[in-house]
């Protein structure tokens, strides 16, 4: 819309340039017309003033050679002679004058023979007074020729009058009708642009009152979103303050929880220690025989202790990484050696159930990691793949080179794990619980530690399972020390 606004008022300006240029135009034309008909009624003008003085001169000369004839008198002959030149000089400013108009021209030239006739009819009359008397110059007069040369001189003067006098009214007509014309122009062309002119200054008007309103609502607006940008800025600010102390009490919370957890795994380790080992002493009958109920009895105490310093075991580690209180002593090292040492550890267990080991991992990939932690990773999830496999099951170990990574993916043919709690197995406690209710479960907290382990070497870890075909858990460590 503000664009056709812009071009109708470039087009509305450029067609009243246009308009002014061609009143201008048509002005300058006009004017010029005019100064020529003006020329032109000059010329005419002096052609019948020159034609009068012309006359005159004739009419002086023919008096003043007659009074010559009659009187004898020089002065005549003086008067005579001065006459002949002005209307000598008359020809020659009429020959100048109507050089452009051949009928006037070819009149001038009659005229011309008629006065040199005439000129020398009245030399020869003055001469005739000279030589022989006045008698003989009045007889010469007599014979008439002068006063037709005369008649035929004044006739063509008049038709030259005439003809000028037509020109004259000619070209006042048609100056009038310019001038008129051109009037009419310039008031239509004036009108026109001025309407034009209007019209632009009322859209310009409009635009910039448009504009003004929109750019103070423009300020208006920026104003109220600055004001709302400080007081969301002091709110954020508060919330600000609000969540650093919020987080003070949390690491607080976070650190008592920890040396809480710590201080009561090792307080709670040392009678367990005892009980695990009492419990044993006791099952090796070192202490007397005992009956098959009491032996019964004996192993579920020796397993519970067992399954609670496991727990506890874990709980120490979950709260030290928590805590940041685990150092990792990270070396370069053959990642197929360590996976050895981790699969004789579970073999009895794979033996146990029937299950196969398949270890593809090549002897040329090494990683940069601590190799305790890594062992325990590996151990973790080799564990639970043994764990959730049914009997004659199968159990995969592969590493792939994925330049500065190299990626473990330990698989299984076990019971699987639904999609929706794939993520949720990372989490504390947190256990399937209708696929692994008839599996002997462990702490919940393996796949935790696991995961963050993994991420404490700047690695990743993540799980993809199909229920009843298996779980596949893939997990990266970096080749080269991270920054
Ligand atoms: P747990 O000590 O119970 O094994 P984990 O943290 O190691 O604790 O594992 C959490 C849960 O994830 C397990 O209880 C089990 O339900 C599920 N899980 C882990 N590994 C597997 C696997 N290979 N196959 C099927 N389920 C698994």
């Amino acid at each position: 819309m503000k664009m056709v606004h812009d071009n109708l008022l470039r087009v509305g300006l450029g067609i009243a340039l246009v308009i002014f240029m061609l009143i201008g135009g048509i002005f300058y034309w006009t004017t010029n017309g005019m100064k020529q008909t003006n020329r032109m009624v000059e010329q005419t003008q002096e052609v019948l003033e020159s034609l009068s003085v012309f006359l005159t001169g004739i009419h002086k000369g023919e008096s003043a050679a007659r009074g010559f004839v009659m009187s004898g008198k020089a002065d005549h002959l003086e008067i005579y002679r001065d006459s002949v030149s002005e209307v000598q000089k008359a020809i020659q400013n009429l020959e100048r004058l109507v050089a452009n108009n051949p009928r006037q021209k070819a009149r001038l030239e009659a005229i011309k023979s008629a006065v040199h006739k005439k000129n020398e009819f009245s030399k020869r009359k003055i001469q005739l007074r000279q030589s022989s008397g006045r008698e003989s110059a009045i007889d010469f007069f007599l014979t008439g020729q002068d006063h037709t040369l005369m008649n035929t001189i004044r006739s063509l003067v008049s038709e030259m009058k005439a003809e000028e006098i037509t020109l004259l009214q000619q070209r006042q007509a048609q100056a009038e009708y310019d001038a008129q014309r051109s009037l009419y122009i310039l008031i239509t062309g004036f009108t026109l642009g001025f309407a034009i002119l209007l019209s632009v200054y009322y859209y310009l008007n409009r635009e910039i009152i448009l504009r003004t309103e929109a750019e103070a609502e423009a300020v208006r607006l920026n104003r109220d979103l600055e004001r709302r940008v400080k007081e969301r800025t002091s709110e954020l600010a508060d919330v600000n303050k609000q969540l650093e102390e919020r987080n003070r009490e949390v690491e607080h919370a976070n650190r008592m929880k920890s040396e809480f957890l710590a201080s009561m795994s090792h307080e709670l380790r040392t009678p367990l220690n005892a009980i695990i080992g009492f419990s044993d002493l006791l099952a090796e009958e070192s202490a007397g025989p005992l009956s098959d109920k009491q032996r019964r009895f004996i192993n579920h105490v020796s397993a519970g202790a067992r399954h609670l310093m496991q727990l506890i075991n874990d709980v120490l580690d979950v709260s030290k990484i928590e805590a940041g209180r685990i150092e990792l002593n990270k070396t370069d090292f053959a990642v197929a050696e360590a996976t050895l040492e981790v699969v004789s550890l579970i073999t009895p267990l794979a033996e146990s159930k029937g299950i196969r080991v398949d270890n593809t991992i090549q002897s040329n990939l090494n990683v940069h990691a601590d190799r305790i932690r890594f062992k325990q990773i590996f151990y973790n999830l080799l564990n639970n793949a043994l764990k959730f496999t049914q009997e004659k099951g199968m159990v995969r170990i592969d590493a792939f080179d994925e330049r500065d990574f190299v990626r473990f993916c330990v698989s299984d043919t076990g019971i699987g794990i639904p999609p929706e709690e794939l993520h949720e197995i990372f989490d504390e406690f947190h256990q399937v619980g209708g696929t692994t209710k008839n599996v002997n479960q462990g702490t919940g907290l393996g796949l935790t530690i696991t995961k963050r382990l993994v991420e404490l070497h700047g690695g990743r870890i993540w799980a993809e399972s199909k229920l009843d075909c298996g779980s596949q858990f893939n997990f990266t460590i970096p080749v080269v020390p991270v920054a």
